[in-house]
């Protein structure tokens, strides 16, 4: 489940972002101060931030600046109630991975979140090339999957899916963590393709290797008999 920071001190606009938040999935932490920001995002593990820049008692760019300069690498969005480009182009230059400007719909932001948490995760799965599991090899660079010997044809989708699967060993993955991150934010919620690509997985990479858990998802299942 990702967690989600959000630095702004009015209290409308806190309660929107964590009404819509949480009703879409995340864990949310509101810190209505920029002096406060920084320590308590260093002292926690968030996975995105959402910035205002027009905090009382520090200035949200600031607030920003030292977030980067103590290694802060999450994705952090700013919102902006200023028309002022400068501030936005500032804010791009030092660090920040996109902003949003008030009034905003729900909708919108919830899109852009979901697609930073996306790209983070892309850019964290090309830092090793392999991934192993049992007997499987997951080779990234040239997306070559291995049961043992035996080579196995993966699809994109399924590919991605697996990747997600292999990195996440014994951990109950819901199908919206899945949905979101192989398939993205704009695919109806209601849909069983999740359901079905496990199935092409199970019988491409071995029938118990993927283990329902019943109300909540799927597990990469170790102790699974190869
Ligand atoms: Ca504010």
């Amino acid at each position: 489940m990702n967690r989600i920071m959000i630095v702004e001190d009015e209290p409308r606009i806190t309660a929107f972002l964590e009404k819509g938040l949480q009703s879409s999935g995340f864990v949310t932490t509101v810190v209505t101060s920029g002096k406060t920001a920084v320590s308590i995002a260093l002292d926690n593990d968030f996975d995105l931030i959402i910035l205002d820049l027009g905090l009382p008692d520090k200035d949200g760019l600031t607030v920003l600046r030292e977030l980067r300069g103590q290694g802060m690498p999450i994705p952090i969005i700013l919102l902006t109630a200023r028309d002022d480009i400068t501030d936005k182009v500032l804010g791009l230059e030092q660090g920040a991975d996109d902003y949003i400007t008030k009034p905003f719909r729900f909708e919108e932001l919830l899109a852009r979140v979901r697609a930073r948490l996306r790209n983070a995760v892309a850019s964290t799965a090309y830092s090793d090339l392999t991934l192993s599991f049992n007997n499987i090899l997951m080779d990234l660079r040239t997306r070559r999957v291995q049961v043992g010997d035996r080579v196995v044809e993966l699809s994109a989708r399924e590919f991605t899916l697996a990747e997600i699967f292999l990195r996440h060993p014994d951990q109950v993955l819901s199908r919206q963590q899945l949905l979101d991150h192989v398939w993205g934010y704009d695919y109806d919620p209601g849909s069983n393709i999740v359901d079905v690509y496990v199935g092409y997985l199970r019988k491409k990479l071995g029938g118990t290797l993927i283990e329902t858990v019943r109300g909540m998802g799927y597990r990469l299942n170790s102790s699974a008999s190869q």
